[in-house]
């Protein structure tokens, strides 16, 4: 964390650019049927504008692709934007059903994908949910803008919902010097529409973080509206329901029934998850685990598998498309812009409860597959791991602690535990224990628990499991379910580390320090053995002027002095870091 010394206040320009056409009356006005070809679904019919420049009704019409609010839909704008220039796709006399009339790089066709895609998809879901536009009424209206990349940082094809609740439009762009096509697609549009809806549902307008799940949960759950609108719109069957996305543009389309396939994720903290935080940061890859879930939980799955975390799931029933999206639309509203999959599992939990009851099929089949994506505790039946996996926030330190246990077995002679920073488990902490201590039941019995502690920096995601190594020689026995973890790992628990991060006491983002022997306060941080302050007259601390530790006291608050001098009137910038010493088997365990 990061706190200015000094209140500055700095002003900046907001550059924002507007989409909206040039204005010019519109006589006569009104929605009509139109037919014309579209990219890649062939001859549509759809509403359009009909309009007169001249305020005789009986005067020369013009065909815009552009409604006005109509049965309680939002009235829809669609325009291509090209080198300063913005225009209207307008077919005039002598009609030839193709709305290129105005001068403009993009064809008639490309327009009338995405708009004949809007008008398709927002009835699909009217039709499904009562539902219409973005935000439910006819209030906002949808404004797509069809863009040229060339010249632009942005990427060659994209397909964009602004995100702003302010100014909600959709941005659609291609190359013309890489020849890259129009994102147009009914699921595409769908996708980008998706986004739109869920940020009115769930009112989230900003995010809290760049890092937060709740971006791989939106691109998800976008996906979700895709698949199931271009479905409805195929008329496809449970037999013949297609799972591919954006089939049209990509070489290998996204199968949500196998997210490894496109370099997604399909279990939780697994492969090609991003547990990190970076400029980089590849949420995207973590929408596989929401679209791997929807595809169990709908079609269900026969025969046995096991994920990267080493669960084992077989044979789990799914309750179909209908009612797993009914569960997804009922679930949205509860999202906040900091929920994490385990926060969207148990909202998800709640909604099968309310709609299906608690001990339901559905209920059961919605547990099961967020078990098979990862979104589970993995704990055995007959032999459980604390931290579960899945969880966060878990203390790193003095150490990560891990316990384990099992029910009334005495012949277990020695546990390993292994303890790494990957699903993987390159290079792992290895751990023997052959310490147990025995503790009685309530109602009977006894169990068995040990531990082991493990080393890891703040913030990490540690991966843990274990297996009997040594036991008694007529361990197996006979049906003994510890025999499935005697030489063979248990599945593994993946859960994040608190981020010991400091906080400034009292929390403000600036503060005035005396010029002499200033001091600088904050909340002391458990366990933590030192500080590291450091002082600099830039935001990016590039230009130190101190840095000096200060010792841990453990009392609320902590005291750092800044030995150097400081001018009087200028704006510092000051950070502390919360330490352990170094130890041989983890240096610089700190998280600043
Ligand atoms: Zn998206």
């Amino acid at each position: 964390m990061m706190k200015k010394l000094h209140l500055v206040l700095t002003g900046a320009f907001l550059l924002f650019q507007q989409y909206t056409a040039v204005s010019q009356t519109l006589y006569n006005a009104k929605n009509v049927d139109r037919t014309a070809m579209s990219y890649y679904n062939g001859l549509r019919t759809f509403r359009a504008l009909e309009y007169t420049i001249n305020p005789d009704p009986v005067s020369e019409k013009i065909y815009r692709l552009q409604t006005l609010p109509e049965n309680g839909f939002p009235g829809i704008q669609i325009y291509g934007t090209d080198n300063g220039s913005t225009v209207f796709f307008e077919d005039k006399t002598p009609y030839d059903n193709t709305f290129a009339d105005n001068p403009t790089p993009y064809l008639s066709t490309e327009a009338v994908q995405l708009y004949f895609g809007f008008q398709t998809a927002m009835k699909i879901l009217d039709q499904r949910f009562g539902w219409k536009g973005m935000d439910g009424t006819d209030t906002n209206p949808i404004k797509i803008s069809i863009e040229n990349s060339d010249g632009t940082q942005n990427d060659y094809s994209y397909a964009r919902f602004s995100g702003d609740l302010n100014n909600p439009f959709f941005r659609f762009g291609k190359s013309f010097i890489h020849n890259s096509p129009l994102p147009s697609s009914i699921d595409i549009v769908s996708h980008e529409l998706g986004h739109a809806i869920m940020k009115y549902r769930s009112n989230i307008a900003s995010l809290s973080s760049l890092c937060t799940e709740y971006r791989s949960i939106d691109e998800g759950l976008a996906d979700v509206f895709g698949i199931y609108v271009k479905n409805k719109f195929l008329q496809s069957t449970p037999q013949n329901y297609n799972w591919l996305l954006l089939k049209e543009i990509q070489t290998i389309p996204h199968d949500m029934s196998n997210p490894k396939s496109h370099g997604r994720a399909d279990t939780y903290r697994g492969k090609n998850f991003d547990n990190g935080c970076s400029d980089n940061y590849n949420y995207d890859a973590g929408a596989g685990v929401l679209a791997k879930w929807f595809y169990l939980l709908s079609s269900g799955f026969a025969g046995s598998a096991t994920n990267d975390l080493g669960y084992q799931y077989s044979n789990l029933t799914g309750i179909g498309v209908e009612k797993a999206i009914q569960i997804v639309w009922d679930a949205i509203p509860k999202l906040k812009n900091y929920s994490d999959y385990p926060a969207f599992k148990a909202f998800t939990l709640d909604v099968a409860t309310q709609l299906y009851g608690a001990n339901s099929t559905e209920y059961q089949a919605v547990e099961k597959a967020w078990c098979a994506v990862g979104v589970c505790d993995n704990n055995l039946p007959f032999f459980k791991i604390y931290p579960p996996n899945a969880s966060s926030n878990i203390d790193p330190w003095p150490a990560v602690k891990v316990n384990f246990s099992w029910d009334n077995d005495p012949r277990v002679k020695k546990v390993e535990v292994q303890m790494a920073s990957d699903y993987n488990f390159t290079n792992p902490q290895v751990y023997e224990v052959n310490n147990f201590d025995m503790f009685f039941k309530y109602g009977g019995g006894v169990f068995y628990k040990g531990s082991a502690s493990g080393y890891f920096r703040p913030d990490e995601t540690v991966y843990v499991r274990a297996r009997i190594t040594q036991a008694d020689s007529n361990f197996c026995k006979g049906l003994n379910p510890l025999c499935q973890i005697y030489q063979q790992f248990s599945p593994t628990h993946a859960f994040k580390l608190g981020d010991k991060k400091v906080q400034f006491w009292p929390a403000t983002t600036y503060t005035s320090v005396k010029p002499w022997y200033p001091e600088i306060t904050w909340k002391s941080e458990k366990d933590a053995e030192l500080y590291l302050m450091q002082v600099a007259s830039d935001a990016s601390f590039n230009s130190i002027v101190y840095e000096g530790f200060s010792p841990h006291t453990g009392n609320f608050t902590e005291t750092g002095l800044i030995n150097a001098t400081l001018e009087i009137g200028q704006t510092y910038y000051a950070r502390v870091a919360a330490k352990r010493l170094n130890k041989p088997i983890l240096k610089s365990n700190y998280g600043l």
